[in-house]
């Protein structure tokens, strides 16, 4: 049997826990914001000096919408989210679950996101509601 060829997109904004998959926020240690994927230079107070932290809090979703139309490498209906974060981070993703809706609680999981044009299964972080 012939397997498919998988990677995996931003396995540097990621880390694998024994509890699944936690994304790697950067701090500012000059006003104490925080930001995914990270930054450069802080937008809030443009200082390069950051630490980095792993994602923690429970997320909740802030707004989304659902593609009906999507370039060929993604399946449509696809839903994408903003999910709110402690601490003021707002991450953008692909989310699941039947319950989508401003409000509801989400977790991180390793999913399936898209299709290379050669056949290879894009794998990275995205939410899931949780029921
Ligand atoms: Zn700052």
């Amino acid at each position: 049997m012939e397997t498919k060829q998988q990677r995996i997109y931003g396995e540097e904004w990621m880390e694998q826990t024994s509890e699944g998959v936690s994304l790697i926020v950067s701090e500012c240690q000059s006003c104490g914001s925080n930001w995914f994927p990270k930054k450069e230079i802080c937008p809030d107070c443009f200082s390069t000096d950051y630490r980095t932290k792993p994602l923690e809090g429970e997320g909740e979703i802030y707004s989304f919408t659902t593609l009906t139309v999507t370039s060929k490498e993604f399946q449509a209906p696809l839903t994408i989210a903003y999910i709110d974060y402690p601490g003021n981070v707002r991450v953008c993703g692909q989310i699941e679950g039947d319950k989508v809706g401003i409000g509801e609680k989400v977790e991180i999981v390793l999913g399936k996101i898209a299709e290379d044009r050669d056949g290879t299964d894009v794998y990275s972080y995205k939410f899931k509601v949780v029921e």
